[in-house]
């Protein structure tokens, strides 16, 4: 089968791998229909996870279930189903807690050692461990344009919503309005219903955040600390989510929030680091809640009940729809911001 793989830092390539077997009885095979490129697929290509040369990447995929192992009792073959980002066991203490992310078996689809050499998700094929927690079947009223979102961004986006955790009559600041951002937006619209102000420096994202309910700040024209105090009587923000994952926009969150308020951070770090100025923090008295991975298996029901009664729709994002051998322009295009979704449909 054709798939995606790694060929050093700033480059991937469609190359043919082994097509994938039922290795374990609980495993099973799902042929992809779409494949997203994800923000986080960029922290990989920028070499700042320790990928090899060769090793598959990609982790959203939703698809067709072809074979499934003797001991797979959830999905049958030819069920519709999204695939679970980061897969997991679904019985040890974390996930029995809603916190899947934090599985004693934790490995995360196309992020080489780092994510439990799983295989990747841009491909024709991929085998989904323990399938019956790490599949969800899908709906038919949710086509595969929307059923790409359920295994990661829609699902993290609910889920930073209800980590931001606001009043409705909060001012909550989504730093960031790529997939992952725009997602948050559309959680924050769905529950609790504060203001949100949506930060970028891309016009494209921030029409589109405006569209979805957020008010845009496009950050290389205004201040984003003045423009939020101005909007809370001097204040600053309730709560400011950072969706970037970039030491910059972290610290840009620190700064945003009002005393006593939440920075909430969804953007993945690795290897960064940055300072801490503890002093300032503990006299603001803020709280500081790092999302880790998304715990999908806890939170992808929400995600795919809105897509059904259609109350939210991530589609508007995709700005690519590619074959799969075109994926090395899809992340040049999605690297520079030039395009805002790229879904890949083998
Ligand atoms: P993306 O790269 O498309 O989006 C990032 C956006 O941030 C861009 O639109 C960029 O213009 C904007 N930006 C950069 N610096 C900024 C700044 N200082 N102020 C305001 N905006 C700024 O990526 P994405 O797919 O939306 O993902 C966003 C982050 O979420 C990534 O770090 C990704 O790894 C992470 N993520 C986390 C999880 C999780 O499980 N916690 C899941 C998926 C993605
Ligand atoms: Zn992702």
């Amino acid at each position: 089968m054709r798939g995606v793989v790694f060929d050093g830092a700033g480059r991937v390539r469609v190359v043919d791998l082994p097509d994938p077997t039922v290795e374990a009885p609980g495993d099973a095979i799902v042929r992809v229909t779409r494949a997203g490129i994800c923000g986080s697929d960029l922290h990989l290509l920028h070499g700042k996870a320790p990928l090899e040369v060769g090793e598959p990447m990609g982790h959203e995929a939703t698809g067709v279930v072809e074979t499934v192992g003797p001991d797979v009792r959830g999905v049958r073959e030819g069920d519709r189903v999204a695939v679970a980002f980061n897969v997991a066991c679904g019985h040890c203490w974390f996930c029995e807690h809603g916190q899947s992310a934090l599985c004693d078996d934790d490995a995360i689809f196309g992020y080489g050692i780092f994510g439990g050499a799983l295989p990747g998700a841009q491909a024709e094929r991929l085998r989904v461990p323990n399938a019956d927690v790490n599949l969800l079947r899908i709906p038919d009223a949710v086509d595969d344009d929307a059923a790409v979102f359920v295994g990661d961004v829609l699902t993290t986006g609910f889920y930073a919503a209800a980590l931001a955790d606001p009043r409705p009559e909060d001012a909550v600041a989504v730093l960031g309005c790529g997939p992952v951002g725009h997602c948050t937006i559309l959680g924050l619209r769905a529950t609790g219903r504060p203001t949100v102000y949506a930060l970028d420096r891309d016009a494209d994202r921030l029409a589109l955040a405006e569209k979805a309910g957020a008010i845009p700040i496009d950050v290389d024209r205004r201040n984003a600390v003045t423009a939020l105090a101005e909007a809370t009587d001097g204040r600053g923000a309730d709560v400011v989510i950072d969706a970037v994952g970039h030491p910059e926009a972290f610290e840009g969150a620190i700064d945003a929030v009002r005393r006593g308020g939440t920075v909430v951070v969804v953007g993945v770090y690795s290897s960064e680091t940055t300072e801490l100025q503890l002093g300032a923090y503990w006299a603001r008295a803020l709280t500081l809640r790092f999302a880790g991975l998304t715990p999908v298996l806890a939170w992808w029901d929400r995600a795919v009940s809105s897509l059904e009664n259609g109350s939210v729709d991530p589609r508007p994002l995709i700005s690519h729809r590619l074959p799969l051998e075109d994926a090395a322009e899809g992340y040049a295009l999605f690297d520079r911001r030039e395009a805002t979704k790229v879904v890949l449909a083998p």
